[in-house]
């Protein structure tokens, strides 16, 4: 009875994580920038219609298109070009659900990601735990994110480990929670967790960091007058992992950047605040109890010929 109630737990859990990072990034995708006005793209001629058809035509992806990398479009509506693999092992760190193939990225997230973890490593002698970052092309998925699209989000796992996880466990370790009902941490939670998130966004190529509200707050009463701390936002979900986004390359003028967060605000103030509100409360019933269907995001031009021709 206990297997199996816990088993039941493990499941509920799973769904509410796969329902947060649904919800999670479909509001990232709302609140994002205005798109910059791009010409209406030619549809290509045997492109298929409906929103499902084009999902799944970006799912039955398994490669990086060839060229020069290049970050397009927004972080919820855009592809990349020339991406690179993550290897799935790594100094520090190791890539989670490799079957997903979400390890691809463009090479500056790549530079990034392989830096942070050497250094987080020569600094506690702990694996990270790299989560999804993109499809070989990037582009938009019918389930889990909706932002991960050109190349520059990555998930980290707040929890390390000082050995690798084996293949069977890159696929079926759970990421622990280290938040209950939304507004409270966990007593797992502390100062490694802290120092990690600490250490990700004291970084000149990060555009922000998402992470769940109680997170920012622990942040903003242990580390008050960092220069880095109005780099992490709150957010819905984001327990057990932080989500990384980066600025656009210079190189990459195709990339649209998210509206650059003031410096001058650390974020502690009415914003955080608004989080733990009978407000904040509604919204949160009503996105995890919608049924409505995704819709399919408004592509840059470039991205519209991406997906490889069905063969017939
Ligand atoms: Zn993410």
């Amino acid at each position: 009875m206990r297997r199996r109630l816990s088993a039941f737990v493990l499941l509920v859990g799973a769904m509410m994580t796969a329902l947060l990072v649904l919800v999670s990034t479909d509001l990232a995708a709302q609140r994002a920038t205005s798109p910059r006005p791009a010409p209406t793209p030619p549809r290509p001629a045997n492109s298929p219609s409906t929103p499902r058809a084009k999902f799944a035509e970006w799912a039955r992806i398994t490669d990086p298109l060839p060229g020069p990398a290049s970050a397009i479009g927004f972080y919820s509506a855009g592809c990349l070009q020339g991406a690179e693999p993550l290897p799935l092992d790594g100094d520090g760190y190791s890539v989670m659900r490799p079957s997903r193939r979400h390890y691809y990225a463009h090479p500056s997230l790549l530079a990034y990601l392989t830096q942070f973890a050497s250094a987080m490593y020569a600094r506690d002698k702990q694996f990270l735990l790299i989560g999804d970052i993109a499809p070989p092309r990037g582009g938009p998925m019918l389930t889990g994110h909706v932002s991960h699209q050109n190349g520059l989000d990555a998930d980290i796992w707040f929890t390390t480990r000082a050995t690798r996880p084996t293949n069977v466990q890159r696929e079926q370790l759970g990421a622990p929670t280290f938040v209950t009902g939304r507004k409270t941490l966990k007593p797992t939670w502390g100062a490694a967790q802290a120092k990690l998130l600490a250490a990700a966004a004291d970084n000149d190529e990060v555009n922000r960091i998402f992470v769940s509200p109680p997170i920012k707050r622990y942040m903003c009463k242990e580390y008050p007058k960092a220069a880095w701390l109005y780099r992490i936002r709150p957010w819905w979900g984001h327990e057990e992992h932080f989500h990384v986004r980066l600025v656009c390359p210079a190189e990459n003028p195709l990339c649209n950047e998210q509206d650059g967060l003031n410096p001058a605000d650390n974020g502690c103030g009415a914003d955080l605040d608004w989080w733990f509100s009978a407000e904040a409360d509604r919204d949160w019933q009503r996105l995890s109890t919608s049924t409505e269907p995704r819709s399919f995001p408004d592509l840059p031009p470039q991205c519209a010929a991406m997906p490889a021709p069905r063969s017939r």
